[in-house]
């Protein structure tokens, strides 16, 4: 017989928990979407830089419940995600059943399969279950420069975008290389006085076109949906599994074949040799996420473009300072310095069996079972956490495959099976250890960079084996690996 009472806390309603929300509300059971902001959309809600748009094929970049034939490009501007997330949650009745401007401060464990779910208001409820759907890219991180507060002129980091700061005509600065930087710059290049762009590290870029959809074949799409099914699963064939096998070392030949693309783009689209060297990376492609773009090469070579790769000494009211004692005099200073990855919850405080603190548990170094749940956090569990998939993936499918793993978790708990499970910490442990060894064949540790994938302690923390597996891993629990009371 089914628990009468029983209820799920969804902490995030971003791409990850309307997934969520979704899949509970098709199995009809009782949920609550915690959410601090005043919107759905996560990341495609706080970033509105100019350029922004996704790097997935916006044919895959989408739920499997929710095809959409209406995307109006091959990649697809980030308003446009933004619009689709809200119109799913829309279309799915989730929408008018999120909590907004409902930061939790507290989830503690209560023990008997509860959690007890507090926010900043002071709001206190009990659940059965609590998905973590925090997402990964959401605390900006500011660069470690003196002088920030200094700059006289307007700055801001990428994900906080000044739309009240006219551009025409301005002198800006962008500090990074990442996939944000390299979007901003062709997108403001025509519009500004000047743009610097200080770089630290160079990035190895691959040139995709990204083309207008026709209004034929979304008109195909619409008539045919199971064409839309077909092109998604072969993306996914090539983005998710190719790739992913190329990065771990089980595709040598698909690594060649990034190389090769990188190198070439570089060779034919940039036509200053000194300019060519300055934007060669000294690693591997791959070993840090591979920017996908064919209009920064164009853009930087704009005459009122300047790229500054000499190490920034500080920042000063007037701008940016290098060691070689130029001031680079700017206007506006957009911080494109990334995220912190390892934030995941935080700053929410959560407590699991016998007062241990997640928080601190996870202060150095962050570890799970099958990137899903941790031993001592029963009922808990994560999507987006730690070892799950990250890069150049499809984080919508990485966010479904695990959501099918705890969904099967909690029917057993909403049938009354049982009333907590957990992971064992010896197949945790064996599951962690086997992650180290897999790890070292992977180009994000052969390759000779540093990127966000690192944690403090030099771990890197993603999945080290082909994307099937990730799939396989998670297809069923197994419950000789979890205790289940
Ligand atoms: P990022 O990839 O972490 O890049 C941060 C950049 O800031 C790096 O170039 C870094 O240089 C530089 N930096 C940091 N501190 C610096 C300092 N003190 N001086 C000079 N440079 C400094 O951040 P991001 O570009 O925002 O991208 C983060 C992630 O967001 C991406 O990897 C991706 O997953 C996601 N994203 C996706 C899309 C998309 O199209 N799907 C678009 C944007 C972002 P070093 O390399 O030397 O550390």
């Amino acid at each position: 017989m089914g628990r009468t009472s029983f209820k799920v806390a969804i902490i995030g309603a971003g791409a990850s928990g309307i997934a969520m929300a979704a899949s509970l509300q098709r199995a009809a059971i009782p949920f609550e979407l915690f959410e601090r902001a005043h919107d759905v959309g996560g990341t495609w809600r706080d970033n509105t830089y100019p350029g922004l748009a996704c790097d997935v094929p916006s044919h895959l970049y989408r739920y499997s419940f929710a095809p959409n034939p209406d995307w109006t490009h091959e990649y697809s501007p980030g308003a446009e995600i933004h619009g689709y997330f809200r119109g799913v949650a829309k279309a799915h009745g989730i929408l008018e059943r999120v909590r907004f401007s409902s930061e939790v401060a507290r989830i503690s464990y209560e023990g008997n399969g509860e959690w007890r779910v507090q926010t900043t208001s002071g709001e206190e409820d009990l659940f059965n279950v609590v998905v973590l759907a925090t997402g990964i890219l959401h605390k900006p991180v500011l660069p470690k420069v003196e002088g920030l507060r200094d700059f006289a002129g307007a700055s801001f980091h990428s994900s906080q975008w000044d739309h009240s700061q006219p551009l025409t005509g301005k002198r800006v600065g962008i500090i990074g290389t990442g996939s944000t930087a390299t979007q901003i710059l062709p997108a403001i290049v025509d519009k500004v006085a000047e743009v610097s762009l200080f770089q630290r590290t160079p990035q190895w870029i691959i040139a995709v076109p990204n083309n207008e959809l026709p209004e034929e074949k979304k008109v195909a799409f619409r008539r045919n949906p199971e064409k839309m099914e077909a092109l998604y699963e072969f993306l996914n064939e090539i983005f998710n599994q190719r790739f992913a096998a190329s990065l771990v070392g089980e595709n040598a030949e698909g690594l060649a074949e990034i190389d090769r693309l990188c190198r070439e783009n570089l060779e034919i689209n940039v036509e200053d040799p000194d300019l060519r060297r300055r934007l060669t990376p000294s690693y591997q492609p791959g070993c840090k996420r591979l920017i996908v773009s064919n209009k920064f090469y164009p853009a930087i070579q704009s005459p009122n473009a300047h790229l500054v790769d000499t190490p920034i000494s500080r920042v000063e009211p007037g701008g940016v300072r290098t060691e070689d004692g130029a001031l680079h005099e700017l206007d506006i200073l957009v911080y494109a310095t990334g995220f912190d990855p390892f934030a995941f919850f935080r700053p929410t405080e959560i407590t699991g069996r016998d007062g241990q603190s997640l928080n601190e548990l996870w202060e150095a170094s962050c570890s799970a079972y099958r990137s899903v749940a941790v031993p001592g956090f029963p009922n808990l569990f994560f999507i987006g956490g730690p070892n799950s998939p990250i890069g150049n993936f499809s984080y919508l499918r990485t966010a479904e495959v695990q959501i099918g793993y705890i969904e099967q978790l909690i029917a057993e708990l909403a049938a009354g099976k049982y009333k907590q499970i957990e992971p064992t910490q010896e197949a945790t442990d064996n599951f962690n250890d086997e992650i180290a060894a897999a790890m070292k064949g992977t180009v994000w540790v052969t390759g000779g960079c540093t990127s966000w994938y690192y944690d403090k302690q030099g771990k890197v923390v993603s999945w080290p084996w082909t994307y099937a597996r990730f799939e396989a891993s998670l297809k069923h629990p197994r419950f000789d690996e979890l205790h289940a009371s």
